[in-house]
């Protein structure tokens, strides 16, 4: 456990220490449903399903998933996707040209990206051969302007989960935050670090329904964190940054837990299948276990690999430039009858 407290004050932009959010003509007044008369936010007043401005704190869908993940409501902050709650954590915590933050490399894209829209350094520490944190090399890396360290756990794009024990060290030993990015925890035996919130002050979890829930489309983006971090997200978010659409799918496709769970079950069965048919590709020289919802295997070429698959009509992710990663493939777990046409095709190549 921590023995140095830790202060949230310490870590937020000065700017943003002396906000007040931007006060919406619907957060002054929510309807519980009676019969007022709304003519306070200059909406067109004929109803089209979607003519009344969205709650601004998505009240419904935040009690659904607070139930769902054992969370209190005022824990909770919903984005338009994981993209701008990540972007949301940068721009409260993180001073342009000030502050830093720590990725590990081979990890997933958009926090090197957001870096640069945020005009923020961003450290690379590269994994172990294992896919393992550095956490020696990543305590080395830190100086008194590190604001947040990204652990993508399960790992896109090499499928593995972190082991708990250099999670915990580094919740432990690092001074900023830390933001464990769980897009792929529903494929995962692994428990969530949410059970842990109430343990580490500095510790942010992201969560998406563009993944095992399957709603990629409509964009909702989840994050947990103590009450202080939400409380300075939600002032400086854009006051209907998740619709009414979005908020209304979301809501039932949480409620309909049955379904998801089904779909995850399959296609954690098709992994396997998958698994042990790349097995059987002489081309295949290593695949990597995978906690997510994608296989990461290394071929004898990589580049060649993948454009035989495209012009078989079948398209993967080439992730031979990133560090680690040399002639590696990922592959998404898709239906049976998707993998089918894939493993057919991988067939057809072999001797081409
Ligand atoms: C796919 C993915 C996300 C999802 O981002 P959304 O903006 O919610 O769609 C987040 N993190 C990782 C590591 C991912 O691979």
């Amino acid at each position: 456990m921590k023995t140095k407290i830790f202060n949230i004050n310490e870590i937020v932009r000065e700017n943003v220490k002396g906000l007040s959010p931007y006060s919406s003509a619907r957060d002054e007044y929510i309807s519980d449903g009676s019969k007022m008369v709304f003519l306070d936010a200059n909406e067109n007043p004929y109803e089209t399903g979607v003519n009344r401005y969205p709650d601004p704190l998505q009240r419904r869908l935040k009690e659904a998933l607070a139930e769902k993940k054992g969370v209190p409501a005022q824990q909770i902050l919903l984005g338009n996707g994981s993209d701008e709650v990540l972007d949301l954590i940068f721009r409260a915590f993180c001073e342009p040209k000030e502050d830093n933050v720590i990725s590990l490399p081979p990890t997933y894209g958009m926090y090197k990206v957001l870096a640069g829209i945020n005009n923020v350094e961003n450290r690379e520490v590269l994994l172990t051969k294992e896919f393992e944190p550095n956490v020696h090399g990543i305590l080395e890396a830190v100086d008194d302007r590190s604001k947040l360290l990204f652990l993508c756990s399960p790992n896109n794009p090499t499928g593995n989960s972190f082991s708990r024990g250099f999670i915990k060290k580094l919740l432990e030993d690092f001074n900023g935050l830390v933001v464990i990015d769980e897009a792929y925890i529903d494929f995962s035996n692994e428990p969530s670090w949410i059970n842990e919130l109430k343990n580490y002050p500095n510790l942010i979890i992201t969560q998406t329904l563009s993944k095992a829930y399957g709603m990629a489309g409509i964009r909702l983006g989840l994050c947990f964190a103590s009450e202080e971090v939400i409380g300075i997200l939600n002032k400086i978010k854009p006051p209907y940054n998740v619709n009414e659409l979005t908020q209304q799918r979301a809501l039932e496709r949480v409620l309909d837990q049955e379904a998801v769970d089904m779909e995850v079950k399959n296609i954690l069965e098709q992994r396997e299948m998958l698994y042990k048919a790349l097995h059987q590709m002489d081309f295949v020289e290593k695949i990597y276990p995978s906690d997510a919802n994608f296989i990461l295997a290394k071929v004898d070429d990589a580049t060649k690999r993948y454009n035989q698959l495209l012009s078989e009509g079948i398209v993967i992710r080439n992730r031979t430039t990133q560090p680690l990663c040399e002639n590696s493939l990922r592959f998404t777990v898709g239906t049976q009858e998707e993998n089918e046409k894939l493993i057919k095709a991988l067939q057809k190549i072999i001797n081409a």
